[in-house]
């Protein structure tokens, strides 16, 4: 089997990897795998913006963005990471611009800045203007002026290999295994460090705003690999996907004045979060959106959605601000948002956990924080925590580059000081993956992809989504159970080599049940309710018990068991404002 070797690979081209990229390319050989061509990656499809205490509408602080994402988490999220993440923001913000990025701008010049949901000035008392933009198409422009820097830093790129196993030779990481999509050739990449950037996983849910490519490869990777899923139970909801589609609406819309109502017209969220209404965190606006709908103040004949209503704002502001969404609402739903309001429904949208990592983006492997050599992880794929257990608007893009960049910068004083020779590839380090491949196309029968893939959607959407109870997860984890077997034995009928999509959606499928177990197991553990995790039969929060992150392991005997990790709580021994308390808006 052909080995080629790099000091670094960088598996996925989003945001977070090319900002890596960007750092280690001319000081070290860098390689970056991606499974679609770079710019098809979904960090491309944000549309709202990135968040950063610049202070360019009105007066801000990298404390006060610390403090409301710290309250969006439920107070979940590491708030020494926090701190690391909001004060780096402007400085992060400046780069980009620096680096190309067309933001759009003030009337003065400086890069504009609009509300978001959580956003407040003075540690809670009114939304602030803290999201940097460019139009609805940030990721967009990001993606873009970080693919063209790699591209003049001679970054080498492997477009459209997809990598299914880690390399590991005594529990330290030095290699993947990756398929090349057109030739169905296997082939080892040899490396000194190794960086997954794979992005989030929302596609094992019926309704998502997620691409398709987002199936948790990473996170299926890892797990195969004894390597543990942080905060796996919670899953962020967006409050307004396109109503029967999932397609998002950014929250931009209500940043720049739309509001929710219910099927009387009435705008619901001056109910449920007084003082900053529409821009209340996305688990209580998903939750609300929920209860309206419950309590039958729905909207349309069945009353099962409810509207985003932007007729008050002008032709020429939503042309301007929000391009996208207009032709979003244009093409799909044929609704002129400048005349008559969108319908909406919460959609599976982004996944706060991921395989656990510290602030340098240095794999960790246990609760005591023990580090797995020469593997790093960085973007959606990753839970450093800054997020917690519900991640405020905005505040992901920032994550991308601000731990992308110091994930680079740890791999670089790791190749100079600490790994000055790659270690040797054990021998069969792709046996498993020529076993699963042999297993899938040997097989005379079985299920399809599609019908267990379908299934799975159905389990998670109906039972692990924005209510959850009891009953409906034991069912859930059983149901894994039977889909994960059900996976492992469908049949692939496309024996042929080049682009057999057919092969590598089968593959996606089995990290798709594994991760959505994960989900599952740790949901049903989590006796409480806390951010985006949200228990019928245990509706209050509970820190005596559950101020605690979960770790989810696969056991050898093909189980997942669940245990504690601390949550850091430096910022609250300091100042009595980042004290964990009841979350009001
Ligand atoms: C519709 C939408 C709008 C959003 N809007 C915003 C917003 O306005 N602001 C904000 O802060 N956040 C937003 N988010 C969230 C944010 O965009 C994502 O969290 C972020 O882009 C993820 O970036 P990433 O670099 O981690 O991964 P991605 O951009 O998802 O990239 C993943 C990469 O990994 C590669 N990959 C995956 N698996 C494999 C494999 N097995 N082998 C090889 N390569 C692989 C893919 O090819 C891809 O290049 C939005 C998300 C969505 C879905």
């Amino acid at each position: 089997m052909q080995v080629v070797y790099h000091d670094v690979i960088i598996v996925g081209a989003g945001l977070a990897g090319l900002r890596a990229a960007v750092e280690l390319a001319g000081k070290h050989d860098v390689a970056v795998l991606s499974k679609l061509h770079p710019l098809r990656s979904h960090s491309g499809a944000a549309q709202g913006g990135i968040s950063a205490a610049l202070g360019n509408a009105e007066k801000d602080s990298p404390e006060w963005h610390a403090y409301d994402t710290i309250k969006g988490s439920d107070y979940l999220a590491d708030q020494y990471a926090v701190e690391v993440m909001c004060n780096d923001a402007p400085r992060a913000i400046i780069e980009l611009e620096h680096l190309g990025v067309p933001f759009s701008r003030f009337d003065d010049g400086h890069i504009a800045q609009r509300p978001f949901g959580g956003h407040t000035k003075s540690f809670g008392e009114a939304p602030v203007r803290r999201t940097c933009y460019a139009a609805d198409r940030t990721g967009h422009v990001c993606l873009h002026t970080l693919y063209e820097q790699s591209l003049g830093r001679n970054v080498s790129f492997y477009d459209e290999y997809q990598v299914l196993d880690l390399c590991m030779v005594e529990g330290a990481v030095n290699g993947v295994v990756a398929i090349e999509l057109k030739t169905g050739r296997l082939l080892l990449f040899h490396s000194r460090a190794v960086m997954f950037a794979t992005g989030g996983y929302g596609k094992a849910w019926k309704t998502t705003s997620n691409a398709f490519a987002n199936t948790g490869d990473g996170l299926g990777i890892a797990l195969n690999n004894g390597i543990p899923l942080e905060d796996m139970e919670f899953v962020q909801f967006h409050p307004t996907g396109l109503y029967q589609l999932g397609i998002l609406i950014t929250e931009a819309a209500r940043g720049e004045g739309g509001v929710l109502r219910n099927g009387q017209g009435e705008r619901f969220m001056e109910r449920y979060a007084p003082s900053i209404k529409d821009l209340a965190p996305r688990d209580i606006v998903s939750r609300s959106i929920y209860e309206e709908i419950r309590t039958g103040r729905g909207a349309g004949p069945m009353k099962d959605h409810v509207l985003l209503d932007l007729t008050a704002l002008s032709k020429e502001k939503i042309a301007a601000k929000l391009p996208e969404i207009e032709s979003f609402a244009k093409i799909y739903l044929g609704i002129d948002p400048a005349d008559e309001a969108i319908p909406v429904l919460p959609t599976c949208h982004y996944a706060m956990g991921g395989i656990p990592t510290d602030v340098n983006g240095r794999v960790t492997c246990d609760p005591e924080g023990s580090e797995v050599f020469g593997f790093w992880a960085a973007g959606e794929v990753a839970c450093v925590s800054v997020h917690g257990a519900n991640r405020l608007g905005s505040n992901s893009l920032l994550d991308l580059i601000v731990f992308g960049r110091r994930a680079g910068k740890d791999i670089s004083r790791f190749l100079d000081r600490v790994c000055l020779a790659p270690l040797p590839l054990a021998t069969g380090s792709a046996d498993r993956v020529r076993e699963m491949i042999g297993r899938f196309q040997g097989r005379k029968d079985g299920e399809t992809i599609a019908a267990v893939r379908s299934d799975l959607q159905d389990v998670m959407m109906e039972k692990v989504s924005v209510f959850r109870n009891e009953e409906g997860l034991s069912d859930a984890v059983d149901e894994c159970a039977v889909l994960r077997k059900r996976a492992a034995d469908i049949r692939v009928s496309d024996h042929s080599r080049n682009f057999n999509t057919e092969l590598l959606e089968a593959i996606e499928l089995q990290h798709m049940v594994n991760y959505s177990t994960a989900v599952a197991v740790s949901a049903l553990e989590r006796r409480e309710s806390r951010g985006a995790h949200g228990r019928e039969d245990y509706p209050l929060r509970d820190d005596a018990k559950w101020l605690k992150h979960s770790l989810c392991f696969l056991g050898e005997d093909g189980k997942m068991s669940v245990t504690g990790k601390p949550v850091d709580l430096s910022l609250a021994e300091a100042r009595a404002e980042f004290a964990p308390k009841a979350r009001t808006y």
